[in-house]
């Protein structure tokens, strides 16, 4: 048996080098390596050899089927590149072409787009500032001065006692007003952020601030610009409804809620059954700030508002979950 095993081997070993294609590669693997092989037919024949010699044939036995194996497998290597030039020599032009996926713009950006193209058809010119921001802008220069209750609502990330993560976009209302004089539209998109995260928080999110000031502007203008807004971002004619609210920067503030996307009105999860959702605050610019960017509020007047870009993209695409945006997960950005 131990001359038989050797021949065996020295002819397998031959064998495999006349191999020249995948199919020559297959018949040699199930001849001599498969469950049926040569080298099994060998091993379920130890049981009959001697008690002496059995475990010495064995482990050759094993060796040798170590062996071929690794022989094989170089040899399957070695021929790879030669069928994979096979086939780029002579493709088959009948076979289905491979789908390029297209990349698309996060949803986020796109709901960001179209805010910005709203209101630049309605002669808003776009700005744009630091996220690093003054505690001045962000705080001081909108009323909202060291200890004001109102401080303790934003969660702000602090990097030194003035400088800090800018907690909303409205700064750029106070930096748009020192470099420019009225009349002037101007929107600030950008990233904002905040200490806190739960389903309809992150610490980063963005918003787009609008600031109008001109002689004479009135609360009837911010109506007008905000029911062409909504109408068109959400592609519908929706209710609207102004509810008084208070923002240390704006006198008098109104949240302004649209009819539910979802119920249309009636009542449902989304909206705590109200029939509303609130989409934006706003107001008229509190005569203070006027004051800080020496403005003449006897003049002037003008409003503000700020919106949040993922809380009306959850409201347009009825998503539930503000953290999906962030997750990176390919199912869900290739949906929009
Ligand atoms: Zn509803």
């Amino acid at each position: 048996m131990e001359q038989e095993l050797e021949q065996l081997r020295d002819e397998a070993l031959a064998s495999l080098e006349t191999v020249s294609d995948d199919a020559q590669l297959e018949s040699f693997r199930v001849n001599y390596l498969g469950r049926n092989g040569q080298i099994s037919a060998i091993m379920k024949q130890l049981g009959t050899v001697s008690k002496e010699d059995r475990p010495r044939l064995g482990q050759r036995a094993n060796s040798i089927k170590k062996e071929l194996e690794e022989a094989y497998s170089s040899r399957k290597t070695s021929l790879l590149p030669a069928s994979q030039t096979a086939a780029t020599d002579n493709p088959d032009l009948s076979l289905p072409g491979r789908k390029h996926q297209k990349g698309k713009l996060h949803p986020v950006t796109q709901i960001m787009e179209e805010v910005c193209g709203i209101f630049e058809s309605m002669g808003f010119s776009i700005a744009e500032g630091p996220e690093i921001e003054l505690d001045y802008y962000n705080f001081e220069a909108l009323n909202i001065p060291a200890h004001h209750p109102a401080r303790d609502m934003h969660d702000t990330f602090y990097i030194s006692d003035n400088t800090l993560l800018r907690t909303h976009t409205s700064p750029m209302q106070a930096r748009v007003m020192e470099n420019q004089q009225p009349p002037l539209r101007v929107i600030a998109p950008g990233k904002v952020y905040r200490c806190d995260s739960d389903i309809t928080h992150t610490p980063m999110f963005h918003q787009v601030e609008g600031l109008l000031v001109d002689q004479k502007v009135s609360f009837a203008d911010l109506k007008g610009v905000l029911t062409v807004f909504t109408r068109k971002i959400f592609g519908k004619d929706l209710p609207l409804r102004f509810r008084p609210s208070f923002f240390p920067f704006t006198e008098p503030s109104a949240e302004v809620d649209i009819a539910c996307v979802i119920c249309n009105g009636e009542g449902c999860r989304v909206c705590k059954k109200t029939g509303w959702l609130e989409i934006l605050g706003s107001g008229m610019i509190d005569p203070e700030v006027f004051k800080m960017v020496g403005y003449d509020p006897e003049i002037y007047s003008g409003f503000a508002f700020g919106l949040g870009v993922e809380r009306i993209a959850m409201l347009k695409y009825g998503i539930d979950d503000i953290r999906l945006y962030y997750e990176n997960d390919l199912r869900f950005l290739s949906q929009f």
